[in-house]
């Protein structure tokens, strides 16, 4: 009897703190795929953090030191930002953010292929990230590039235009500026892309865990822009 009751203690004592512990990390796991902020609310707080920008007035938030060692337990990004690798829309800076705040795919002309797509899935599924903005902008080289260009572009630039091609192509007869026309054709086509790629950020869509926005950056103002939502 006594070495039934011993065992009976020892058997608590060992599985209690075990379900306790699972308890915490199943908490912790349904906060992160939650993504913590609504997208809508992450958008509005984007958008304010741009006209702070634009208005000569960034605020340099999460960039403490302090910061920096909060994330070394993990990232928990309030947004996925799709952008072109031009010099003057560094993503960070225009939306006033820090240090863990955005996760980033850059690729000239803010297009997708296999491997971005795939960065981006992992945010999206895995970090639980809510938000996804595509941002394209004035004066985009790569989409003046494809407009503008005959012919075969050299090296692995081809591969950036082959990509901007269907762009380029839907507005072609569309009066105004080719360039501005196709930059923001550009954008809905990508937006469109990942909305229906298959099989994660459709279904997380779907699910309505998942934002997609097309947003276009004026270099003269320094205001990014909601075009497609
Ligand atoms: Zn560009």
């Amino acid at each position: 009897m006594i070495r039934e009751t011993v065992r009976s203690w020892w058997i608590i004592a060992w599985i209690l703190p075990l379900v306790v512990l699972s308890a915490a990390s199943a908490k912790e796991a349904s906060h992160e795929a939650s993504g913590g902020i609504a997208a809508d609310q992450v958008l509005k707080m984007l958008l304010d953090g741009n006209k702070q920008y634009a208005a000569g007035k960034l605020t340099h938030p999460n960039s403490t030191p302090q910061r920096r060692q909060q994330l070394v337990a993990g990232q928990h990004p309030l947004a996925i930002i799709l952008s072109c690798s031009d010099s003057r829309v560094p993503p960070e800076i225009i939306f006033d953010q820090g240090l863990g705040d955005l996760f980033v795919v850059r690729v000239a002309g803010n297009v997708v292929d296999n491997l971005a797509l795939g960065s981006i899935e992992y945010a999206a599924e895995h970090l639980g990230v809510p938000l996804i903005v595509v941002l394209g902008h004035e004066k985009c080289g790569a989409i003046t590039a494809a407009v503008e260009g005959g012919g075969k572009a050299p090296g692995h630039i081809e591969a950036v235009v082959k990509a901007l091609r269907p762009a380029v192509e839907k507005v072609k007869d569309k009066p105004g500026d080719k360039v501005e026309n196709a930059i923001k054709a550009n954008i809905e086509l990508i937006v469109e892309q990942l909305k229906t790629s298959r099989p994660i950020l459709a279904e997380l869509v779907k699910d309505g865990k998942l934002m997609i926005v097309g947003a276009r950056y004026d270099l003269d103002t320094g205001l990014v822009e909601i075009i497609n939502q």
